[in-house]
């Protein structure tokens, strides 16, 4: 039997690098249609000015991810999650990527209060919502629909299904983090084409997103690695063990 067939499982191969991006390294695989998606220790912030090494950073992540993915698909947000592949690996659906980056916030923080002049820890009621284009080297400019549609980096349709299943996705995991005590502030998330449909792409973990403790306001994301508040995985930790995340 083959090395790569486990108990009559056959593991995902994996290819040549495609991409290596800030925290996730990514591989083809002996399928067309799949990847498999490595989340590495590296983290970063300020469009990766600001770079470390955090032990555990990436297995944490991978399975964190994993779960709010299959809680997503079970709320009916279809995703690109298909398995785990080790503990810093999984493997995903191919997706042809949009530039785009969705955020919903439920609460002011980062750099909304920069750019309006807005106290951090304010309600934004109903949650805001922003595009931006993924694109580092111009440190992510915000985007609006128009310049989407104008420049060709999604239709119409898209642009509209971008902002619902974002919302749904802030409708579900609102309550998810209500569960364990916690304040889902803001995220963001990437979406892309796969097979005429559009998958909620890339990642949902403490990485992308903003968590803070509800009684405290204690930040619990990766605020606690820009603003050198340390303890920044023990957070995520903390974040999946009260969510019910299995690391172990
Ligand atoms: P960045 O590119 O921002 O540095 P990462 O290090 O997380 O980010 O790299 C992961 C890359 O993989 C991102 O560019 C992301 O858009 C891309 N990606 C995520 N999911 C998929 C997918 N299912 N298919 C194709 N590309 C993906
Ligand atoms: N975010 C992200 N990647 C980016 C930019 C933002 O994951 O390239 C996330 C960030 O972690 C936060 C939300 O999107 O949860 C809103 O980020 P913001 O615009 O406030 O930017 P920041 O000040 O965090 O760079």
């Amino acid at each position: 039997m083959p090395n790569h067939i486990l108990l009559g499982i056959e593991i995902m191969q994996r290819g040549e690098q495609l991409y290596s991006g800030k925290a996730k390294t990514v591989y083809t695989t002996s399928d067309p249609g799949k990847l498999i998606l490595l989340f590495r220790n590296d983290t970063s912030a300020f469009d990766g000015e600001k770079t470390a090494q955090l032990d555990r950073k990436g297995m944490v992540n991978n399975k964190f991810n994993a779960f709010v993915m299959q809680k997503l698909e079970q709320a009916g947000v279809r995703t690109h999650f298909e398995s785990l592949r080790s503990d810093s690996e999984s493997v995903v659906k191919r997706l042809e990527m949009l530039p785009i980056e969705c955020v919903v916030r439920n609460i002011a923080a980062g750099s909304i209060c920069k750019r309006y002049g807005v106290e951090e820890g304010i309600d934004l009621n109903p949650p805001t919502f922003e595009f931006f284009l993924k694109d580092d080297a111009r440190h992510d400019p915000m985007i609006n629909d128009y310049h989407i549609r104008s420049f060709g980096w999604a239709t119409e349709h898209e642009v509209e299904e971008m902002k619902e299943k974002t919302f749904r996705v802030n409708d579900v995991l609102t309550q998810l983090f209500a569960s364990g005590d916690m304040i889902l502030v803001d995220f963001k998330l990437e979406y892309g084409r796969y097979q005429g449909e559009l998958l909620l792409g890339d990642e949902f973990t403490p990485d992308g997103c903003r968590i803070w403790d509800k009684a405290t306001r204690e930040k619990l994301d990766k605020d606690r690695f820009r603003r050198d508040l340390g303890g920044v995985v023990e957070a995520y930790e903390q974040v999946a063990a009260r969510l019910g995340v299995p690391l172990d």
